[in-house]
């Protein structure tokens, strides 16, 4: 009997080395599935087929792949995803059915170009076909050797700047800051930004501009970057500029300043601008989705791309000595660090102005005038432009 249990446990064990080393298996095929008249691979499909573990959070809709060394972080209704903290974009974004995951073609094509290079990927009839390369001295897909992390991933900065968000701080319920005479801060902003978009738009014929608002309502912080990314396609790239008035219980603090993110804010003062700008949070009706800002992972899968954080504080420089150059009147306070809610989601260069304060009275005085708006709008502008044309000349 005991012998018998032997040769049993024995058997199973057997059988399982079997299961193990037919995978991933040599030549696989999966269902295409369209979606929408896009085509999407089933992420069940994917991790059973390469091997790949996939670790998924409901409730923030976002995931992470682990494979061959590499790190991919995706979320759904997101059209790009950073491998590595390379960005690669899709037209289309991940999507959620019915429980099931469903994945961009271009992520796994990607994916397998990248990181199995023994193996290829083709379409026919309806399926993907992946399989082991002819070539006899191509690599194996079991051949556990560490490839240059991402390195051959092409990044994002390949493609030309074509659209520009510009974001007016707050609206609606949310006023913003507000200045003595009740003048809002929603309500320069809005000014700002109209201006800002009259100035680009002659001058850069082939970049699309667009404002989060047009009017004065309310949007949420989370929906403001979401806007932007959405616009995010497969051979596009994007800035996104968010304009806010800041406001100090010294009555006497002035000056315009730019930021970009940063989990390591550069002084108390950012910190408490910071602080400032995200108290719109109790205002947002949805208590879920807050808990998603604090979601340090979030913050981490952005800051991945260290290209992006790059970039934006090269786009904050260029916007910040243009606006001085506009507005010498008034004092600029330099380009800062801070984690500004509104910029976490943000998948292309960032930044949030802030253009003065409204709680000094000269710098509210101005801040009313449209020919200041003017020539705030102007320097952000210029600002824009020079930082275009740094960035093609990388291209
Ligand atoms: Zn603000």
């Amino acid at each position: 009997m005991q012998l018998f249990n032997k040769i049993q446990k024995f058997i199973f064990l057997f059988l399982i080395i079997q299961v193990i080393s037919l995978s991933p298996v040599p030549e696989s095929s999966i269902n295409v599935i369209i979606y929408d008249k896009n085509k999407y691979i089933s992420m069940y499909d994917l991790t059973y087929i390469l091997d790949i573990h996939n670790s998924f959070d409901i409730i923030t809709g976002r995931g992470k792949l682990f494979f061959r060394g590499a790190v991919a972080v995706y979320q759904t209704g997101f059209s790009v995803m950073l491998v590595n903290g390379k960005l690669i974009k899709s037209d289309y974004p991940v999507i959620r059915k019915k429980g099931e995951l469903l994945l961009p073609d271009l992520f796994i094509r990607k994916i397998i170009n990248e990181f199995y290079p023994g193996y290829e990927i083709s379409e026919k009839q309806g399926s993907f076909f992946i399989r082991k390369k002819i070539s006899p001295d191509k690599p194996d897909i079991n051949d556990k050797t560490d490839y240059p992390k991402g390195s051959s991933i092409p990044s994002s900065t390949k493609d030309r700047i074509s659209f520009i968000i510009i974001d007016p701080g707050h609206g609606g319920k949310d006023p913003g800051a507000i200045g003595k005479g009740g003048l809002k801060e929603k309500w320069i902003t809005l000014q700002i930004s109209k201006h800002v978009e009259k100035y680009l738009s002659p001058r850069l014929k082939n970049v699309k501009i667009k404002l989060t608002r047009n009017t004065d309502k309310f949007i949420e912080l989370e929906e403001r970057t979401k806007i932007a990314n959405r616009i995010l396609k497969k051979n596009e790239n994007g800035l996104f500029i968010s304009i806010h008035v800041n406001a100090s219980i010294l009555s006497k603090i002035s000056g315009f300043e730019t930021y970009f993110l940063s989990q390591n804010p550069s002084n108390e003062e950012a910190r408490t601008t910071a602080a400032l700008e995200n108290n719109v949070i109790i205002l947002e009706k949805n208590k879920r989705k807050n808990k998603n800002y604090n979601d340090v992972e979030h913050v981490e899968a952005i800051m991945l791309n260290t290209q992006i954080l790059k970039e934006s504080s090269m786009l904050a420089d260029f916007i910040q000595k243009n606006m001085d150059r506009n507005i010498s009147k008034s004092k600029s306070k330099g380009v800062k660090k801070a984690d500004f809610y509104v910029l976490r989601g943000s998948l292309m260069p960032a930044v949030l102005v802030e253009v003065g304060f409204i709680s000094n009275k000269t710098e509210a005085n101005r801040l009313k005038q449209y020919d200041y708006q003017k020539k705030i709008a102007k320097g952000i502008g210029e600002g824009i432009i020079n930082f275009i044309k740094e960035y093609n000349k990388n291209i």
